[in-house]
């Protein structure tokens, strides 16, 4: 789902993305005019690779992530997506939220339970 960035209300509004089996209950609104606030809520699980044997296993996932997304430049200091073409994207979003959760270090349970084992 993409808006554009001076269409969004300042009341909250809902979003979904189901990326697989991954569901995203997002809510957003407008905390300013150029700043907006975003919530989603994702539960169910993501395939990632196992750090140690490269095995693809499935990570649950249950989640609430608090972003804040910029019309153009931020210049605060926090971490905010800043949208480009005052177009805000929450399907890009969220997959760049899933993307960071599958390149933190995850094992699978067969290497972690050898690791408990040492
Ligand atoms: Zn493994």
């Amino acid at each position: 789902m993409k808006i554009e960035f001076r269409k969004i209300p300042y009341t909250k509004s809902d979003f979904k993305v189901i990326d697989e089996l991954l569901v995203c209950d997002g809510t957003f609104y407008k905390e300013s005019n150029r700043m907006l606030r975003v919530e989603i809520v994702m539960s169910g699980q993501i395939t990632v690779d196992c750090d140690i044997c490269g095995d693809a296993f499935a990570l649950p996932v249950d989640e609430t992530i608090a972003l804040k997304v910029s019309d153009g430049v931020s210049e605060e200091d926090l971490e905010i997506i800043e949208c480009q073409d005052h177009m805000v994207d929450f399907d890009e979003i969220v997959q760049s939220e899933i993307s960071s959760i599958k390149v933190d270090y995850h094992y699978c349970e067969k290497c972690k339970n050898e690791d408990q084992g040492e």
